[in-house]
């Protein structure tokens, strides 16, 4: 081997371990980004859920518990949620007795040291509304943005408790997420402010609406308590349908997790009296849009239903 050769011969075998460090560094890179630990977060309903993804970003994988148009008063955790949750880093839920057949969950869960972030929690009680006397608040909270920030908040706090490395991260979401929300609550307003004072009536399934009610100036009428466990009476139908024609309301609203039966035995009733109210199209109420729907976000929720309100009511 002569010393041309010799050279050729060693700058081959440096490319090639270069070639094999090089393949090895990208092998190891590949390696850890794939096996970086994103969180496995489960979340109660469709809004928790798209809440948790939008702080969370590519740092958590979610998983929702109830699809669109299930009425969390109502859901039973079944025997694969509750192994989901056990699996789970952090359990996102509402509280506020929302998810009314699940508070024993999270109560164990929460004793056996589990990462439990219930929404409640971030909430300043001065800013809820009360329920039956003082006993119980309003779960509704999503109703109104500026408490929907306050959730925002407090899953970016329990994602950055339970995952440090990312916390700036959780946080500049939270940011972002919050300047979205500042201009959702202005477009609320703005289509608000198209109807009279006089016509800010929503009479709708169930008492969802209060604090959209309180936030944006309406006055809400729910044929069914807080909750749909309780069914409504033919009283309460009767007089809420002498509110209506008292009132001249023009329409009337389902909700998409409640059946329409109630809603339409109400415009039945109103019939009844000699005035004419319209459905005036389905209400998000208890959970986002379905895939497709073009509500499938909270903040197209929002939206969707703030239209389907002032464009009936016009
Ligand atoms: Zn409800």
């Amino acid at each position: 081997m002569n010393r041309r050769q010799k050279i050729i011969l060693a700058a081959a075998f440096s490319a090639l371990l270069m070639l094999t460090g090089c393949t090895q560094n990208t092998t190891t890179g590949n390696v850890s980004d794939t096996v970086e630990e994103t969180l496995n977060v489960v979340a109660t309903t469709t809004m928790i859920a798209d809440l948790s993804s939008v702080i969370g970003g590519e740092h958590v994988s979610v998983n929702g518990l109830m699809g669109p148009g299930i009425d969390p008063h109502l859901y039973q955790a079944s025997a694969g949620d509750v192994s989901l949750m056990q699996k789970a880093d952090i359990v996102v839920y509402n509280g506020l007795h929302l998810e009314g057949k699940m508070g024993e969950i999270f109560e164990s869960l929460s004793t056996q040291g589990d990462t439990v972030i219930c929404l409640e929690d971030g909430l300043d009680e001065a800013k809820l509304l009360e329920w039956e006397e003082g006993s119980v608040y309003d779960p509704h909270i999503w109703f109104d943005v500026t408490l929907w920030k306050d959730a925002a908040t407090a899953v970016a706090k329990g994602f950055s408790d339970a995952d440090p490395e990312h916390a700036a991260d959780y946080n500049t979401n939270l940011e972002n997420y919050l300047k979205e929300l500042d201009d959702l609550d202005a477009y609320v307003r703005e289509r608000t402010e198209e109807l009279p004072e006089s016509q800010r009536v929503l009479v709708t399934a169930h008492d969802a609406f209060s604090y959209f009610g309180k936030a944006y100036g309406f006055e809400v009428r729910g044929l069914q308590g807080i909750s749909t466990d309780a069914e409504a009476g033919t009283a309460d139908v009767s007089n809420l349908a002498d509110f209506i024609v008292s009132r001249q309301i023009r329409a009337i609203f389902v909700e998409s997790s409640v059946p329409p039966k109630t809603i339409e035995a109400l415009q039945a009733a109103v019939k009844a009296k000699g005035f004419e109210v319209a459905i005036g199209g389905e209400l998000y109420s208890d959970s986002l849009g379905g895939e497709d729907s073009g509500a499938e976000t909270y903040i197209l929720t929002v939206k969707a239903n703030i239209d389907t309100i002032v464009d009936a009511l016009k």
